[in-house]
């Protein structure tokens, strides 16, 4: 179902309760409509001073929320929702400050929630496998190293990002993603892990990158290209994490995570709020 954009403002009325709030999270997690996860039967009672479903047939009770992101949180479902508009809306993010400060509530509070949504994001986009034109290189994060040297120095964070695109040149999907270094063989684990067969790989000409040519055998070919878009994308991470972050490099991984969801849906029909109100309704906090 396609919906049209939505203000803060109609979002914030139409999600001011608990009860709107859970019936959205049901809507979003059974969007086929219930099923119990114990023995598949499609009826149940709702026991809405709990929060529950109980299944008609063997009688186990789910909770809209249990097992997910949002499992025994402490804080309003309304909270929860505001929090998923805001960080959608804004392609520069919201940080914990800015939760805290915008939600009313504790810093610690904002910072797990915001970890959480991050991880929810992170979980959408894990199974996904680029394929395609995939331009691919490794890069540095961080601030100037402490002897003041920019570049690959010793201080900085180690990734690798990956982006697909079109014949045509259009940018699709990316993915970032920490590593502990840049030998042949955390490469080829990630590409391994990313790519799908007869992926057309474009990256740098390092050392690291002409072994993964050697080992990837399932793929069609390998060539260099000038990854016009790859860089884009790590610049805008850069700017977003400067931005938003602070520069910051401590869980640097869910900021990534958080940059390639929204990125991987810039051009997405329905308002991103709703996708990702999905991904956190259909999250496995056992999973993380
Ligand atoms: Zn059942």
């Amino acid at each position: 179902m396609v919906r049209a954009a939505i203000s803060f403002r109609e979002f914030r009325m139409r999600y001011h309760t608990e009860a709107a709030c859970r019936e959205e999270l049901f809507r979003q997690r059974f969007p086929e409509g219930f099923v119990c996860p114990k023995c598949g039967c499609k009826e149940f009672y709702a026991i809405r001073s709990r929060n529950i479903c109980q299944c008609r047939s063997c009688r186990r009770q789910t909770s809209v929320t249990a097992g997910t992101m949002m499992h025994r949180t402490h804080l309003p479902w309304t909270v929860w929702f505001w929090a998923i508009y805001l960080c959608t809306t804004d392609k520069r993010g919201m940080s914990a400050v800015q939760f805290s400060r915008t939600l009313g509530i504790s810093y610690d509070s904002a910072w797990h929630l915001s970890e959480r949504i991050r991880k929810a994001m992170e979980q959408r986009d894990r199974h996904y496998q680029r394929s395609g034109i995939v331009e691919m290189n490794d890069y540095y994060v961080g601030g100037p190293s402490h002897n003041g040297k920019r570049g690959r120095g010793k201080d900085k964070v180690k990734a690798v990002a990956a982006i697909s695109r079109t014949e045509d040149g259009i940018p699709l999907f990316v993915r970032m993603k920490v590593v502990d270094g840049f030998k042949g063989k955390t490469l080829q684990q990630i590409a391994d892990q990313c790519f799908a067969e007869h992926t057309k790989v474009e990256c740098g000409g390092y050392h690291s990158h002409r072994s993964l040519e050697n080992a990837a055998l399932s793929y069609s070919c390998y060539e260099a290209g000038d990854l016009h878009w790859l860089h884009t994308a790590i610049s805008n991470f850069k700017a977003f994490l400067l931005g938003t972050c602070h520069g910051r490099c401590v869980h640097l991984q869910s900021y990534m995570d958080e940059f390639c969801f929204r990125f991987n849906r810039r051009n997405t029909a329905n308002p991103l709020c709703f996708r990702l109100a999905r991904a956190v309704a259909a999250s496995c906090a056992l999973l993380c």
